[in-house]
């Protein structure tokens, strides 16, 4: 595999990573409350890829990613439910892991939990707090004191004279007005009363009625934000910087801005050399969203018998930085390559293997390009197909290689399941 070329979205561009001989990868977890819909298989899957290339070119992997097991939307799911907060992220998360499983994604080598972390996120808040890059607000009407924000500005002018210095917009390089809207749409508060910023994210929710809460030490009982959860768990398990952070492109801002921020803070080093994001799946061309109740679900398709080989290969026909819909017609093509694959492996050409994998490998390493790599394995199918369906003389010559080659089929069929994680 040669060294892998991946856009970076700080960049705008295409940048080779370094075969150093360590990678290491952080790629946000879910909240669980609905897992795991194609839009999160998509994007665990497109970081996968980058963890298979990586592997192929005899790299290192540290690969670290959360799961936000306490947090508003889990919370509210609960209550709605009447289900106890703890049982619907435990059982959401173990429906996530045997998707992921299923789907032969490699798991990463710590999966952790917020609230396992939060010994750890106290202390950072603690340190931003007293560097005066956070404070406390006084609460208001229906809210108590003590929430505590992360001050941007502050923030911003403290790391200025640094080159790699974070300030707010450095990772989008989106506008405030874009900022603005972006903030408010995705859990941010910019109305809240008595922040600095409107654009100031929390940190840290003190306690309220009825919300689980953990000892904050100076900031009181409460809970810890989002952006500082995923900061202080890669800091923790992970170099700084470290090569890639990835997740979806809903997560650029505020989520990786944010945490982009935090770690500078905290550490005067960036968080991590690169940036990733895999584009938004959708359903028949529409948003895929729990408010419409149009959640394609693997755990679904898997209870309605469908083989995780054929979804994984679904996803894989779409390049990951690109939106797409899910639809009965791709699942359907999915299903049919899969099949042709296999009938293609039974008549292997002798010596097609090479060929065909140092292909595989430059369309991966080609930012992750899989759907090139699906239509080299098609035409190696066909090709194989055809040679088998040839003249008599051809079908002699084959009868004589035992129908194809086994080792060639094993090469392939090996790396297929190394490069692209489907089982042939
Ligand atoms: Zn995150």
């Amino acid at each position: 595999m040669p060294a892998v070329r991946l856009f970076d979205t700080v960049k705008g561009g295409v940048v080779t990573l370094e075969a150093t001989g360590e990678q290491s990868m952080y790629v946000c977890g879910i909240t669980p409350y609905d897992a795991t819909h194609m839009g999160h298989a998509a994007s665990y899957v497109a970081f996968d890829l980058l963890n298979r290339a990586w592997r192929d070119g005899r790299q290192q992997v540290a690969y670290v990613q959360n799961v936000t097991d306490v947090d508003d939307p889990l919370l509210e799911r609960a209550t709605a439910t009447g289900v106890d907060w703890r049982e619907l992220a435990a059982s959401q998360i173990e429906l996530f892991q045997t998707d992921m499983e299923a789907l032969n994604v490699l798991a990463p080598d710590h999966y952790v939990g917020a609230v396992e972390a939060v010994p750890r996120i106290v202390p950072a808040i603690e340190r931003l707090v007293h560097q005066g890059l956070a404070y406390r607000v006084a609460g208001t009407a229906g809210e108590p004191d003590g929430d505590v924000y992360y001050d941007v500005e502050a923030a911003g002018k403290h790391s200025a004279e640094a080159e790699d210095a974070w300030t707010l917009g450095s990772i989008s390089g989106l506008s405030d007005a874009e900022m603005l809207e972006l903030f408010a749409e995705r859990g941010g508060d910019p109305g809240r009363a008595g922040k600095r910023q409107a654009l100031d994210p929390l940190l840290w929710r003190a306690a309220r009625e009825g919300e689980p809460s953990w000892p904050g030490g100076e900031l009181g009982e409460g809970r810890p934000g989002w952006h500082i959860e995923c900061t202080v768990i890669a800091q923790n398990y992970l170099p700084s910087p470290f090569t890639v952070q990835g997740g979806g492109s809903d997560l650029v801002f505020p989520h990786h801005e944010m945490g982009a921020g935090h770690a500078y803070s905290l550490t005067g080093l960036p968080l991590a050399r690169h940036f990733a994001h895999a584009g938004m799946v959708g359903l028949d061309g529409e948003k895929m969203s729990k408010s419409k109740g149009n959640l394609v679900l693997v755990s679904k398709l898997r209870a309605a018998g469908e083989e995780p080989a054929a979804i994984r290969l679904a996803i894989l026909a779409h390049h990951y930085r690109t939106d797409w819909s899910w639809t009965e017609a791709g699942f359907t093509e999915a299903k049919e390559r899969l099949r042709t694959w296999r009938s293609a492996l039974a008549v292997a050409p002798e010596r097609s293997a090479g060929p065909l994998i140092s292909r595989l490998r430059t369309e991966l390493s080609n930012d992750l390009n899989a759907p090139g790599a699906l239509a080299a394995m098609d035409e190696w199918a066909a090709a194989a197909l055809t040679r088998d369906a040839s003249g008599p003389a051809e079908a002699a010559r084959a009868a004589d290689a035992d129908a194809g080659s086994a080792v060639d089929a094993a090469l392939v069929s090996d790396a297929v399941n190394a490069l692209l994680g489907v089982e042939l």
